[in-house]
């Protein structure tokens, strides 16, 4: 099936308020369009470098959501255009962000990363980090940054019932981060979770917002990605 076939199934499969973010990493300018002309705007990629190449060479109206691990190096590079920074994994990190925005004059919203696999390799807060950091003066002194939501990825396995559980604790932390400490906050809205391999569990679970790549573009050449 061509790309655009394979989006409008997934499209038809999600829940009206499930965002799609089409996870483009390694893939060419082609591929992107391809699923561009279909209405697709919002593309996912996990490299620093790609991300900017990419969003320099393609469509101005396209929102890039970076979804990989980001190093506070680097923030620069992309807080010009990014629209959404999926995997805030640590204050340094939170802070190298809002230090950016305030440079660009632009408010770059986050979702903060939560860590609900099992696999020691996936990266994220715990609860009591996050809540340590939410409680700081330090935090409520950032001005470029707006928290709106959380991310998390959950292991790769099979198990279907460890998978429902690990984006279980995710809706569950979404909800005490929201009772205690974004209650008027609307933007706070978001629960980014769900591959091309969970998306459906995760969606069952609360997703708001899925990345899916392979399961679109096909499976990617080389591995780590
Ligand atoms: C690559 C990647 C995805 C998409 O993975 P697929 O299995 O190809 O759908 C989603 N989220 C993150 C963080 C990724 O790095």
């Amino acid at each position: 099936m061509s790309i655009a076939g394979h989006l409008t199934e997934i499209r038809n499969s999600l829940p009206e308020n499930v965002k799609l973010v089409a996870v483009s990493k390694t893939k060419p300018n082609e591929d992107i369009m391809e699923a561009y002309q279909t209405g697709q705007r919002i593309f996912g990629e996990n490299k620093v470098q790609e991300l900017v190449g990419k969003y320099e060479s393609l469509p101005k109206d396209i929102e890039w959501h970076m979804i990989g691990h980001l190093q506070r190096n680097k923030v620069k590079y992309i807080a010009p255009f990014v629209s959404l920074i999926h995997g805030v994994d640590s204050f340094r990190l939170l802070k190298a962000i809002d230090k950016e925005g305030r440079k660009q004059e632009r408010v770059l919203r986050v979702l903060l990363q939560f860590h609900i696999a099992e696999e020691q390799t996936k990266f994220g807060l715990s609860l009591e980090e996050a809540e340590e950091m939410l409680n700081s003066q330090e935090f409520k002194n950032l001005q470029f940054v707006r928290i709106d939501g959380v991310m998390g990825m959950a292991t790769f396995t099979d198990v279907i019932d460890q998978v429902r559980r690990e984006f279980k604790s995710l809706s569950t932390i979404f909800g005490q981060l929201k009772e205690t400490y974004f209650s008027d906050a609307p933007n706070f809205s978001e629960i980014s979770m769900g591959m091309s391999g969970d998306y459906k569990l995760a969606v069952e679970e609360g997703s708001t917002m899925v990345r899916i790549g392979s399961n679109i573009f096909g499976e990617r050449n080389y591995q780590n990605n």
